[in-house]
């Protein structure tokens, strides 16, 4: 299994205070990918896949609900190198039957010099074992900073029960998914995409531009917002959104094509 380096975007922490001390003596920002889409039991406005053709090649698949197409899925059709590395991180994570086998396979898999952990730019928590995986792996390393957005959120509040979520493991409910009902239910700590930056006013929401607001301890509890973005299908009401933001000349796009750990 392999960890990416940070994307544009996250690597921005790097400039929030806060953070700071997760980066001292050069540690670094990875994030660790799942297969869009096929890792995401939960999703639903977003549901997007990478599949292959018989051809080689790969193509979008939007779900049937989807409203605004999942960026990482898209990016996965682009870039084959993407789609392996994270095809390759969940075939690998399904084989294992324990929650223990999973947390060592992330254990050993994980940089020595990770300082913060955005754990899935792509993909999501696929089934319980695995969230109490990341929970184990963000227990045996307090001095790194694991943060994730999920809509997998019955795991989340599950292991919340139990106490088994350490105070360096800081999630974000993504709204659009199957379960949103259980966000309004346990007032859960959201995201929610925007499609201007008038709405996120209205809603009361700050923006969140670089992921900082998603990272930090201090955060954990207020919800925030983000602007669509990504590839729209066509002629719905995120597409007609994004051009709209393009023609204003708002920021609402962050991330390059992601690396490789090891690629420069
Ligand atoms: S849950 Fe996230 S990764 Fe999964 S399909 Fe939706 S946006 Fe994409």
């Amino acid at each position: 299994m392999k960890f990416s380096n940070a994307n544009s975007k996250i690597q921005a922490l790097k400039n929030v205070p806060e953070l700071a001390h997760y980066l001292e003596n050069k540690r670094k920002v990875y994030s660790f990918d799942l297969l869009s889409g096929h890792s995401c039991p939960f999703a639903k406005n977003c549901l997007s896949k990478a599949v292959q053709l018989d051809t080689g090649k790969r193509k979008i698949k939007d779900g049937p609900d989807t409203e605004f197409r999942c960026f990482s899925a898209s990016q996965e059709v682009q870039y084959t190198n993407v789609y392996n590395l994270r095809k390759g991180n969940f075939d690998e994570l399904r084989t294992m039957k324990t929650c223990d086998d999973m947390a060592y396979a992330i254990a050993h898999a994980m940089p020595d010099n990770a300082g913060i952990i955005r754990i899935h730019v792509g993909g999501d928590f696929f089934n319980f074992k695995y969230f109490l995986a990341w929970c184990k792996v963000a227990i045996d390393n307090p001095n790194v900073l694991f943060y994730a957005y999920t809509k997998s959120l019955q795991f989340w509040l599950r292991a919340a029960n139990v106490d088994a979520i350490p105070d360096n493991f800081i999630l974000t409910a993504s709204r659009g998914g199957r379960l949103d009902h259980l966000i309004d239910e346990h007032n859960m700590r959201e995201s929610v995409v925007v499609y201007s930056e008038s709405e996120a006013v209205d809603k009361g929401l700050q923006i969140d531009h670089t992921d900082e607001l998603a990272a930090m301890p201090s955060n954990k509890n207020n919800s925030f917002a983000l602007l669509v973005h990504g590839t729209q299908p066509k002629g719905s009401e995120a597409s007609n959104a994004l051009k709209l933001l393009r023609k204003n000349n708002v920021k609402h796009s962050y991330s390059k094509k992601p690396k490789k750990v090891g690629e420069n």
